[in-house]
């Protein structure tokens, strides 16, 4: 506590970032990265980039990454927004489309830097319990509100929820800005970008980090009404003209543009999620369904934090969350196919 602070900063509650080690050794499945390195064509696009042009500034508005992923999305670049790894387009979207009087909806278990993003602005919430199986009931969501924002699929959870019901969601809610944190669709989830066409209240928030393995380079966006997005743009050019870098701009289109590397990579993922589910559940977790590159897992007779301090022993680390309905739970990234492997084994070591 400082004297010198403004007085808002006292009542904040900043997010806690899953552990970055500084030593290499550890298997890290605690923070949802892709096992896999980014696209080479990613790389070489960054490599290329790192020249005497860096005296200048970038491109305020990031249009050639702007123009890969409206191509990827079938998309016109005025429905795209890009920002600073999807968290700070997350922020902009808090505080230009999801400040109102009535509350803003997202469900009990979710991200949790939605109530932190909703103290840093002062925005009113209220949050939704998931049901008894941990999945979101958009029937929950027909209720006064200022907006809606939830991940598909959901964090930490890993459940995803069908088109239709996001359809439902937006019909009975066309007044309010409806937002899907899309960060982990593309391990198997329906993208909802198709529907931007058709309701101008729609937002989909997408991100470089997890399954184009560009965690390192906070490349985010949004794609939506150009309406929407000019909301976006207002803030962006109040906060932070340049939120990309020359790098970040050209490395991210590159990896859109590479979507053969893209797809494989995605798709080991998913095969090692799957036969993770079935070695987890063979040693008495329950194992919720997943759609996202990790999975959400308990166990009748361990508890979870004494489990993640074993495997921690062990040289693995895993999430695990202190806040009700969930402390008895832990996430586990997938890792490569080996990672995998020798997380099973550390698990038969310490449950036997
Ligand atoms: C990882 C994650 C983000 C943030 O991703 P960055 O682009 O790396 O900032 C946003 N939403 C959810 C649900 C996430 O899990």
């Amino acid at each position: 506590m400082s004297q010198f602070w403004s007085e808002s900063v006292h009542k904040l509650k900043p997010y806690i970032p899953g552990e970055q080690p500084k030593t290499s050794n550890l298997t890290k499945l605690n923070t949802n990265e892709n096992p896999y390195p980014p696209s080479p064509k990613a790389l070489a696009a960054i490599q290329a980039a790192a020249d005497e042009s860096l005296k200048l500034y970038p491109d305020p508005n990031s249009d050639i990454l702007k123009q890969s992923i409206a191509d990827y999305y079938s998309l016109d670049t005025a429905q795209v927004f890009v920002g600073n790894g999807s968290d700070e387009v997350l922020a902009h979207t808090f505080q230009a489309l999801l400040k109102h009087d009535k509350p803003l909806l997202f469900p009990d278990i979710t991200y949790s830097f939605y109530p932190v993003y909703c103290g840093l602005y002062d925005i009113n919430y209220k949050t939704i319990p998931l049901n008894d199986a941990f999945a979101i009931e958009v029937d929950d969501y027909n209720q006064e509100n200022g907006a809606i924002i939830f991940p598909n699929p959901n964090a930490p959870t890993g459940i995803g929820l069908d088109l239709t019901s996001i359809e439902t969601l937006l019909q009975h809610n066309p007044n309010s800005v409806v937002v899907i944190d899309e960060a982990y669709i593309d391990f198997g989830g329906k993208s909802a970008v198709p529907l931007i066409h058709q309701y101008s209240n729609l937002l989909v928030v997408q991100t470089i980090s997890k399954s184009r393995a560009l965690a390192g380079l906070r490349v985010g966006f949004a794609m939506g009404h150009p309406d929407l997005i000019q909301g976006l743009i207002r803030v962006k050019d109040s906060f932070n003209s340049y939120p990309l870098d020359r790098l970040a701009t050209l490395g991210a289109a590159a990896a859109m543009d590479d979507k053969v590397y893209f797809d494989n990579i995605c798709q080991r993922i998913i095969t090692s999620r799957d036969t993770l589910y079935v070695d987890m559940q063979a040693l008495g977790f329950h194992v919720l369904p997943s759609q996202a590159n990790f999975i959400f897992v308990t166990h009748p007779n361990h508890d979870a934090k004494t489990l993640a301090l074993s495997l921690r022993q062990q040289g693995i680390i895993v999430r695990h969350f202190e806040a009700t309905r969930i402390n008895m739970y832990l996430r586990i990234s997938i890792g490569t196919a080996q990672a995998c492997e020798k997380l099973i084994k550390a698990l038969k070591n310490i449950l036997i």
